[in-house]
């Protein structure tokens, strides 16, 4: 059951208006794999035996240092997992925004170890550190010599088990990790990153804390607006971006405020902007929270959270009009009444208004902006390459707390 209430009470008389000019799709030439079989549903984790059986023998339990092993589920999953009768070696040192030393110390554990299976159970950190550590120890090649824009050729089959809803690296081809000393966040990239199996089970969602429901939330709202705008979207990355803003309008707030129901519609939502993003990538929106996040610390969806606002404001100022065009479909007004909503649920989900508020300083000015232009890949992807003005008038913008009153 999909649980929306989106409360425009006009909706269908808008979205027949808009179907009868708006039937013509602009196609473009794509490609589309998910090799990922998704195990939706709660109660699917009991699946996990079965279905990891059939792709190793000796797994490598890849886990974050705490939720774990406090919530007893890695316990849980190491039981059935033996019963199985697979062979389990644990790894659990995986911290929030993982680095490049701790994929190499999974690896190494993995490589004593003869791990021919990777299982991740965590957020998008323990995910993407299991994508690495899967990486290595099957290609034995160099992560430094290996991220995007390079593709990975290889890596051991892979069951991710999110416990969040945010990342959707459940499907991706992506693994972000970060360089401690350069303070960057690096891509892996590559189909054979794409787990084999989702297991996507709800009821792992039930110790999130309301306020990383919010911050991850809104990584997933970022996923699929930035997808929706990026130069490399399709109608079918449109169609996953769109379901996916869709939920999350109708859902984040009563799933912050710990509603099992709208959980579970979150942790589907972001799953659908994880297939979003595997097609049209993320763009400027991520591009300026790697700063927050590697120089201030702060969550990598709440980073996004904060800023999404102020760039979905500065391309309607530049009169971007897809943004109408979703806003349309979604039984908004135009634009302006989408971001308008948006900046609500921001406000109603604890979302700071000000990038001050997040301990960055306008001295950071030009060195903010100097890191930005580094991620490159992101920004050539936004329909206007921004300029360095654009993303200094945006930081500027976001110091000064958010307005939706125009
Ligand atoms: P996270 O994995 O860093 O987890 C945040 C915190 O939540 C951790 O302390 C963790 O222990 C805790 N936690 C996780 N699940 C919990 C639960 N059910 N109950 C209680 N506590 C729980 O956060 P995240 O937002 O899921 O992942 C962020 C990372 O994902 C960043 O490194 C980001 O760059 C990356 N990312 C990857 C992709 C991709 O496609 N691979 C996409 C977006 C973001």
């Amino acid at each position: 059951m999909i649980f929306v209430s989106l409360d425009n009470g006009s909706y269908r008389e808008k979205k027949n208006k808009y179907s009868e000019f708006s039937q013509r799709l602009i196609m473009k030439p794509f490609r589309f794999n998910l090799p990922t079989k998704i195990v939706f549903g709660r109660g699917s984790l009991s699946r996990l035996g079965d279905e990891a059986v059939r792709l190793g023998d000796r797994c490598l339990l890849v886990t974050g240092r705490s939720f774990a092993r406090r919530s007893g589920y890695l316990n849980i999953l190491t039981e059935i997992l033996e019963e199985s009768g697979l062979k389990v070696t644990v790894f659990d040192k995986v911290e929030p925004n993982p680095s490049v030393e701790t994929v190499y110390k999974g690896a190494e554990e993995g490589s004593k170890n003869g791990c021919d299976l990777v299982v991740a159970l965590g957020g998008g950190s323990a995910m993407d550190a299991a994508k690495g550590i899967a990486f290595l120890l099957k290609s034995k090649a160099r992560l430094e010599e290996s991220f995007a824009p390079n593709e990975v050729g290889e890596a051991l089959p892979l069951v991710a088990i999110p416990t969040t809803c945010g990342t959707g690296s459940e499907v991706t081809k992506y693994a972000v990790l970060t360089n401690i000393r350069k303070k960057r966040k690096e891509v892996l990239l590559g189909e054979p990153l794409m787990p084999r199996v989702a297991i996507v089970d709800a009821n792992l969602l039930n110790s999130l804390p309301g306020e990383l429901v919010a911050y991850t939330g809104f990584d997933a709202l970022s996923h699929a607006l930035e997808a929706y705008v990026s130069r490399d979207s399709t109608p079918l990355s449109d169609f996953f971006a769109l379901e996916a803003m869709r939920i999350i309008l109708g859902n984040i707030v009563e799933a912050v405020e710990g509603m099992a129901e709208a959980r579970e519609n979150m942790l589907y939502a972001s799953m659908l902007a994880g297939i979003a993003i595997n097609c049209a990538g993320t763009e400027i929106v991520h591009a300026m929270g790697y700063y927050l996040t590697n120089y201030h610390d702060v969550h990598h969806g709440l980073a996004n959270g904060v800023l999404l606002p102020h760039v979905l404001r500065l391309e309607l100022q530049k009169g971007f009009r897809k943004l109408d065009d979703a806003a349309s479909t979604l039984g908004f007004e135009n634009g302006t009444g989408l971001v308008k909503k948006i900046e609500e649920i921001a406000d109603k989900t604890g979302i700071p208004r000000s990038i001050r508020e997040l301990g960055v300083e306008e001295s950071e000015l030009d060195a903010m902006v100097a890191d930005v232009l580094s991620y490159e890949r992101n920004l050539n992807r936004h329909p206007f390459p921004p300029t360095p003005e654009d993303i200094k008038k945006l930081f500027i913008v976001a110091f000064s707390r958010r307005d939706s009153s125009t």
